[in-house]
């Protein structure tokens, strides 16, 4: 036996990392043959910024105070209720390791803390989670791709952090407010509920960021990456009274945002920047609705999901067929079929006009 196998964490074993867009297709390996990236619901355009180097020889602050401050200001929060990370991903990381307390026995789960999910969704709570030996609780989505807020209700003493992901990735539905609420008074005093909004901007009346005034047990996940443009920068935030802020403050590495990416992000978070990433998302809102249209005339299409996102999600009749045809014109879209309740699903990211021209060009095909 390796040293590594040997000395390796048990839970890791067994682990198989996420299965990231860019992992399964490298950008760098494909960026000189205009590959079509309808993956990872990525903007299809990225705009301009302004560095300026001159204090890269020192450390950064730890949480610049005019990135907080511009977020807070178009969050609609106070400052104290911000911390930006890198990517919402460590939000949910930082979460999980905050809150939630690996059993100190040796092969014992029943001392371990746990989360819950509500699949199909997001696949990095599972993951964060396993990765620190924390167990999942899964309580599926229904039919209508609600919640079960009685299946969730009856875990409320055995898991820590329940996670919502709203518009929910990769179905695209929003979840009520009300089944938000009933799981938060279940839940307050008990557990953490956090509700991922990492695409928000595309229906930004839905946010439940006015609830954190009054449930003290909300979390609130946002990111830079989708409608604004930047999933190369790789900031997101996290929204929370300022007792669970300080708390993750504790856990955080001590220079977490890069000084470029401070300066970036404080230039999209400008009046001007957010009108840009407005302009973006009214135009994927256009984009979206002709896919639709589109995918409606065509017979391997069954079902088309409603989505309140830059993506939709549909039933096609030979998943194979669709799929790899789209590789074939170094297309790649998402297939979500391994999801529960997902068997022949595929995720398109909305990209530009031309872009989806080249996939209605391959699906016409069909
Ligand atoms: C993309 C995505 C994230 C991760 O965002 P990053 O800021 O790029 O880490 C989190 N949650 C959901 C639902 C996402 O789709």
């Amino acid at each position: 036996m390796s040293l590594v196998s040997r000395i390796i964490r048990p839970v890791l074993k067994k682990l198989i990392p996420y299965q990231s867009a860019r992992r399964t297709f490298s950008l760098s390996a494909n960026s000189q043959n205009n590959t079509i990236w309808l993956n990872a619901n990525e903007r299809a355009q990225s705009d301009d910024y302004q560095l300026d180097t001159s204090l890269f020889n020192r450390y950064p602050d730890f949480q610049p105070d005019e990135l907080i401050e511009n977020y807070a200001n178009y969050a609609g929060v106070n400052k104290e209720q911000v911390l930006a990370t890198r990517g919402a991903d460590e939000g949910i990381e930082l979460l999980i390791r905050t809150f939630c307390q690996e059993s100190p026995l040796r092969n014992s789960d029943s001392d371990t803390d746990s989360i819950l999910i509500n699949p199909p969704t997001y696949g990095m709570y599972a993951i964060s989670a396993k990765t620190c030996g924390i167990n999942v609780v899964e309580v599926p989505a229904t039919k209508d791709l609600s919640l079960n807020t009685q299946g969730i209700i009856e875990q409320a003493d055995k898991v820590k952090i329940v996670f919502i992901c709203s518009p929910n990735n990769p179905t695209g539905n929003l979840i009520s407010q009300s089944q938000i609420k009933e799981v938060l008074s279940a839940y307050q005093n008990k557990a953490i509920l956090v509700c991922d909004e990492a695409y928000i901007e595309y229906c930004p009346e839905a946010s439940q960021v006015d609830l954190l005034k009054q449930y003290s047990n909300l979390v609130i996940l946002r990111t830079l990456s989708k409608a604004f443009g930047l999933a190369g920068l790789r900031c997101g935030f996290t929204l929370a009274n300022e007792e669970i802020i300080n708390a993750l403050k504790k856990v955080i590495a001590p220079y977490p945002i890069p000084a470029p990416v401070a300066q970036v992000a404080i230039q999209a978070l400008t009046q001007s920047g957010i009108q840009q990433m407005q302009k973006g998302v009214k135009e994927t809102l256009q984009v979206r609705a002709q896919l639709i249209e589109k995918l409606q005339t065509y017979s391997f299409v069954e079902t088309i999901f409603e989505s309140q996102t830059n993506y939709v999600l549909a039933r096609v009749k030979d998943k194979e067929k669709v799929f790899n045809a789209l590789v074939n014109a170094k297309i790649y879209i998402r297939d979500q079929s391994k999801q529960i309740s997902l068997d022949n699903c595929v995720r398109f990211t909305i990209g530009s006009q031309q872009e989806m021209n080249a996939v209605y060009a391959v699906l016409d095909n069909l």
